[in-house]
């Protein structure tokens, strides 16, 4: 049996007083999803583990089975999406150019990620790509938009902090060295600090933040550092779960997801027939409906797991408008009206939707992503039927599948779709969770 996994990227909310103190999934009215929570088995899943608040990066990794292994972080992974050339051991981190102020000494973020056209982007990004290093040999690579990344050798460390403070109120900081780690760790340091102070001295004079002055537009003119990380390589996702998978998605990171776990990828901005889609959250429900098709396909083709992402619910929380929200759940829910006339025909196809974390779309500002458990179903031949009626975080907490971890839905996948290997069995010398065969 095969499987298809959709994952609605932080679909999972806190209750919003602005929607009588239903989550935004609960105020929305979504009869296709319901009916795929009424045919099936329900819970809910903690992505990570209980409380934690999670970025798309970490809960993918967890969520695709590989988070026994350590997670190498995003930029790394972002490089391998990015056709940029990088080897195992390289350190990576990501550079983002944002709008700046100083009050009182310190340094403020006032547009982070900045938002410029493409042009002014390419432009910036020649200039940047100059840099001449002092320490320790640098690449500065741009992979699109306001985002760059810094690729170092080997010899350089990932024990470094970010720049970027995240959060508006706190102020921007140099690049320390962790406590009690090496030398190593003190040259990257100074290094990205030196790389920043000068593209900082860049940007001030640059013919693009001249013209952005005199149409009044706000000047670009800093750039941001976090998420130092080393390229690895990591066991590919047949070998670990048995599966040929295709990820359909948007972005460098799940194309350098994919590339990192040897499965094959297909970029939703590459859709001829989407072309008119700019983005996830243009017209969520085309977009979703647009993955599927494909993911169908590949079903239907040769291949046995197909995972479709949509980043569309994670960006209407981030706006702080839980009524958008819900208005964008019933957007998505038109995507699985198709879905479920075609699964509704086949026996050979498993269905699991659920979400990598929860991203509250009001509440407080300190708040990126929060760490409640998401809603997860499961419909197919071989799930079981709970008295669940709703696709949402309380209703699916009394589903059958009870509350599970990020870390177990491969092996339940592996289960409803029958290929668990029967624990007891000793025929392979290989050790792995699903049935081998010859
Ligand atoms: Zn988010």
């Amino acid at each position: 049996m095969k499987a298809l996994l959709v994952i609605l990227d932080g679909i999972a909310d806190r209750s919003q007083r602005v929607l009588g103190d239903k989550t935004p999934l609960q105020a929305a009215q979504t009869p296709n999803l319901d009916s795929i929570a009424r045919a099936g088995s329900c819970g809910i899943m903690y992505p990570v583990f209980p409380g934690a608040s999670a970025g798309s990066d970490l809960a993918h990794w967890h969520l695709l089975g590989y988070g026994d292994l350590p997670f190498p972080g995003r930029p790394a992974i972002e490089a391998l999406g990015s056709d940029i050339q990088v080897k195992e051991g390289n350190v990576v981190v990501r550079l983002n150019l944002a709008t700046t102020m100083i009050d009182s000494n310190e340094r403020y973020v006032q547009i982070a990620p900045a938002y410029l056209p493409a042009e002014q982007a390419a432009e910036i990004a020649e200039s940047l790509e100059r840099y001449e290093p002092e320490k320790i040999q640098t690449r500065i690579c741009h992979i699109g938009g306001p985002f760059f990344l810094i690729i170092l050798p080997k010899e350089a460390s990932t024990d470094i902090t970010d720049s970027d403070p995240l959060y508006f109120r706190l102020t921007v900081r140099n690049v320390q060295a962790f406590e009690r780690s090496g030398k190593e760790a003190q040259a990257t340091a100074f290094e990205i600090n030196r790389f920043i102070s000068w593209a900082g001295k860049v940007l001030e004079k640059h013919r693009v933040n001249r013209a952005r002055q005199e149409k009044g537009l706000t000047p670009i003119n800093y750039v941001l550092s976090k998420w130092a990380s080393r390229v690895a390589y990591f066991p590919s996702f047949r070998d670990k779960w048995g599966f040929d998978a295709l990820m359909i998605a948007r972005g460098v990171f799940y194309a350098g997801l994919a590339r990192c776990l040897n499965m094959r990828f297909e970029n939703a901005d590459d859709f001829p027939e989407g072309a008119h889609i700019k983005g996830d959250l243009a017209s969520p429900g085309e977009d979703l409906s647009l993955k599927m098709v494909r993911a169908l396909k590949f079903l239907n083709e040769s291949g046995d797991f197909a995972i479709v992402h949509t980043k569309a619910p994670d960006e209407a929380s981030h706006g702080g408008r839980p009524r958008i929200k819900a208005r964008d759940c019933e957007e998505i829910d038109q995507a699985f009206l198709m879905l479920l006339e075609r699964l509704s025909k086949r026996e050979d196809v498993i269905l699991v939707v659920t979400s990598d974390h929860a991203t509250p779309s009001g509440g407080s500002e300190w708040i990126v992503h929060s760490g409640e458990p998401v809603p997860v179903m499961v419909a197919g031949p071989t799930a079981r039927i709970d008295d669940v009626e709703s696709f949402d975080e309380i209703s699916c907490a009394r589903g059958c599948l009870g509350q599970i971890s990020g870390k177990d839905l491969m092996p339940l996948i592996l289960n409803f779709t029958d290929r668990a290997r029967f624990l007891n069995s000793r025929n392979f010398p290989l050790i792995r969770p699903y049935r081998q065969t010859i």
